[in-house]
């Protein structure tokens, strides 16, 4: 069956970027029978601009539609200005409560060719590949009550509730379960049982659910100690799993272990696999328009894609290897550079793998 792509360019680097995707998409359908129709659609500052609103109804109309959404960046600083519920974000966090995509996953993978760019020492982080769900929907970030008040005494007091539901662990819980299926199955829960009382029930939850699937190793580690051992010995980890807040945090330092924002893909997953697919950097506004950002993030939000959504985990790797194939042939944009290698623009660097996928 047609699996249909809704493609959002968005602000910035974003319509840059997601060209070079969509080569790639075009090629793989073109010559290796991958079944899809794409449609292009307006969000965040684009769509305010042509329509007045981030997220116009039309926009969320053709998300609803779409089996998967494609989806560049959004933001730049001639909209910081605006009421908050006009700004471009706001097209990002309605598409994600729009379509309940609870599920966000964030892979931290150290390209061998790159091991110069992270921080750590090599020994530490080569062969880095770990996969971080977090759940994205509910938790502290959106529990009741919340705000600040001002008590008799004067003094102002800040409120904010973290509060899961039995159901909602449980789903994120089968998302991981169901991934570390496709990796090393082992998948370790991130909580702090040991204070918070909701998180105490997070981890019964995950042993619960972990029942389901004996095929899969579960472990338990508190937030500060992940903290600790992500920076420490990053590849004892195959899955986390954690809560909205405690991933929010641990993703950031994840992805830093890599050292390189333009090489990091994400997808954002509602119950039956329908996902928006991104890169995790923002709209880049210092180097829009000089056909000079790094697609890749982007190109490989579409092997997510692949993967998560249209079930073609065999074009996936395909499309892996083509983009570690470019990387051993020296191709890098500007942010990857090393020494002796050949440094590319945007377009060439998506013509490069679209060129290793013919
Ligand atoms: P950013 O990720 O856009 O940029 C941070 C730095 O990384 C910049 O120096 C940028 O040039 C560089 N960079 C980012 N992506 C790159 C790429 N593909 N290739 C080469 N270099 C790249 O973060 P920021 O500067 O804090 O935010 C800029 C705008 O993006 C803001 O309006 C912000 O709100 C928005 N933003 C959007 C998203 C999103 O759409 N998901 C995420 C984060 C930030």
């Amino acid at each position: 069956m047609t699996s249909r792509i809704l493609v959002l360019p968005g602000d910035g680097i974003g319509p840059e970027i997601v060209r070079e995707a969509v080569k790639v998409l075009e090629v793989l359908q073109s010559t290796h029978g991958l079944d899809i129709q794409l449609e292009f659609g307006l969000v965040g500052g684009a769509a305010f601009e042509a329509k007045g609103q981030p997220l116009p109804a039309e926009t969320m109309h053709q998300a609803r539609a779409a089996d998967a959404i494609l989806l560049g960046a959004v933001g730049g600083p001639q909209w910081e200005a605006l009421p908050i519920q006009l700004r471009p974000e706001q097209g990002l966090l309605g598409l994600r409560s729009g379509l309940e995509l609870f599920a966000n996953l964030r892979p931290a993978r150290l390209f061998p060719q790159l091991v110069a760019a992270s921080t750590l020492k090599p020994e530490v982080v080569s062969g880095l590949d770990l996969m971080l769900v977090r759940e994205l929907t509910g938790g502290i970030y959106f529990g009741q009550p919340r705000g600040v008040r001002t008590l008799e005494s004067g003094e102002r007091e800040g409120i904010n509730t973290l509060v899961y539901r039995e159901s909602e662990v449980e789903r994120i819980c089968r998302v991981a379960f169901d991934i570390a299926r496709l990796r090393q199955r082992r998948v370790c829960s991130v909580d702090k049982a040991n204070v918070l009382e909701c998180t105490e029930m997070w981890r019964q939850v995950a042993i619960k659910i972990g029942k389901e699937y004996p095929d899969v190793a579960l472990s338990h580690m508190y937030v500060d100690n992940a903290a600790m051992q992500l920076v420490r010995a990053p590849r004892q980890f195959d899955v986390l799993v954690t809560t909205n807040m405690f991933g929010d945090i641990l993703s950031d330092c994840a992805a830093m272990l890599t050292g390189s924002i333009g090489m990091l893909p994400s997808a954002s997953l509602d119950a039956e696999g329908k996902g928006m697919y991104e890169p995790i950097h923002g709209s880049a506004p210092d180097i829009a328009g000089k056909n000079i950002a790094n697609p890749l993030a982007t190109i490989l939000s579409v092997s997510m894609m692949l993967r998560y959504t249209l079930k073609r985990a065999e074009l996936a790797t395909i499309l892996d290897n083509a983009v570690q194939r470019v990387l051993d042939k020296g191709k890098r944009t500007a942010d990857i550079q090393s020494p002796g290698c050949l440094i590319v623009s945007t377009e060439a660097m998506g013509d490069a793998v679209v060129a290793e996928l013919k």
